[in-house]
């Protein structure tokens, strides 16, 4: 598989500092920071820093620090925000959208955070 990453992404474009972010979590390989159309009262976005455009090319490409690093900041934002189920916000969902049939926007991989209400059955067609 020959992955592609169209470096002109907004997330690209946030990584560089060219536009700016309300950061949640910055570490040496990824960076949290709030959804700026949030669809729950807590919406938060986790991307690595490294140019991935999708999960699979992630998992495929980054390496084992990036991996661990990209998943213990996701734990971090739950810890942060108290959204484990039995914590203040009682449970989350987590959403990585990928491709056409995904309906991903951004082409650089994201994990969207979701939490504070509850959100509804997971697919609603
Ligand atoms: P997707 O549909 O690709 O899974 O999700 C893209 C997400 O990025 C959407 O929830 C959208 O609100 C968010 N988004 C798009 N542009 C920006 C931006 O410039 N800044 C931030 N913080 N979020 C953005």
């Amino acid at each position: 598989m020959a992955y592609q990453y169209d470096t002109q992404n907004i997330f690209a474009k946030i990584l560089r500092g060219e536009i700016p972010n309300k950061t949640v979590i910055e570490t040496e390989h990824t960076l949290a920071f709030e959804d700026i159309a949030p669809q729950a009262p807590v919406h938060v976005l986790v991307i690595p820093k490294g140019p991935y455009q999708t999960w699979d090319h992630f998992a495929a490409e980054a390496s084992e620090a990036e991996i661990v690093d990209y998943t213990r900041t996701i734990q971090a934002v739950v810890n942060q925000f108290d959204l484990a189920p039995g914590d203040d916000r009682e449970g989350y969902r987590l959403i990585v959208n990928a491709g056409e049939a995904g309906i991903q926007e951004v082409p650089h991989l994201h994990t969207h955070i979701l939490s504070g209400r509850v959100l509804g059955r997971m697919l609603r067609d």
